[in-house]
């Protein structure tokens, strides 16, 4: 009898649904077809939020915009053009002269030298004009990688993926990209490797307005999200909630709180 009761208590059951849930998997390439269609009918326009008229203004502004809002960046921009309207202009600001218009967004000291030596450089090294391949733009101060790959896919429509923490956060939660990829290069990599070509640009943009907007860091708005049905960030709080529901209904416990703690 006491054999029979503990047969009845095991949770085999619940833990086989579980792995049906978990290996309910589409593949790589079914995931991709998925977030492609959803962004392309959910969002068509997706551009970057900067403003810009020219590549050398997209360049300041991206420099700018490292751990900084671009909401915050395109306040500050109208009144840095109007007096460094060009690169050459950016290459004769003094320090004294750039910083206090540049003052209010983050690390304003270093952003100031790395434009004035960003704009000496390009006058000097590419003939006053934005060099427009990732190789060339990294060898300017201020500009690493993610930099180069958004000015060259915004302006060039290049194929290259710049990986912000938005991208990373959400190629991550969705399945794009394996756990693995736990670095913004390795993210990169497999994102380049997997989205069309031709779509990489645009890509980009649908992943940082995403976790701008919808699949934020902290609380993010999954009951709104149209990628809850192919999410594994979703479908595991699911089964956190799933397998305590279960475990409970089981043993007939109504709260069994400390099984939270070590699901
Ligand atoms: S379901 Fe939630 S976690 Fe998944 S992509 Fe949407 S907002 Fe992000």
């Amino acid at each position: 009898m006491r054999q029979k009761r503990m047969l009845f208590l095991t949770p085999a059951p619940y833990v086989f649904r579980v792995f049906v849930f978990l290996t309910c998997n589409m593949t790589r390439k079914e995931r991709y077809a998925f977030v492609i269609d959803y962004f392309e009918i959910n969002r068509p326009l997706a551009e970057t939020e900067l403003k810009f008229e020219d590549p050398y203004e997209l360049l300041v502004a991206t420099i700018l915009s490292a751990q900084c809002t671009d909401k915050r960046v395109n306040s500050i921009t109208p009144a840095l053009f109007a007096k460094y309207a060009t690169v050459k202009s950016m290459s004769a600001a003094t320090f004294d002269d750039l910083f206090p218009i540049i003052k209010s967004i983050s690390y304003p000291n270093n952003k100031t030298k790395h434009l004035i030596g960003m704009a000496i450089k390009v006058m000097e090294h590419f003939q006053g004009k934005i060099p427009m391949t990732v190789d060339e733009l990294v060898q300017l101060p201020g500009v690493g990688r993610k930099t180069a790959n958004v000015v060259t896919s915004v302006i060039d429509r290049q194929p290259n993926m710049a990986v912000d923490t938005h991208v990373f956060r959400v190629s991550r939660r969705i399945g794009l990209v394996p756990q693995a990829a736990n670095t913004p290069l390795a993210v990169e990599k497999e994102l380049i490797k997997n989205f069309p070509r031709e779509l990489i640009h645009k890509a980009h943009h649908w992943l940082i307005l995403h976790g701008r907007y919808t699949c934020l860091a902290r609380n993010p708005k999954c009951e709104g999200c149209g990628l809850q049905k192919i999410c594994p960030y979703f479908k595991k709080g699911d089964i956190n909630k799933l397998l305590i529901s279960s475990i409970q209904k089981s043993l007939h416990l109504k709260n069994l709180h400390p099984l939270k703690d070590w699901l």
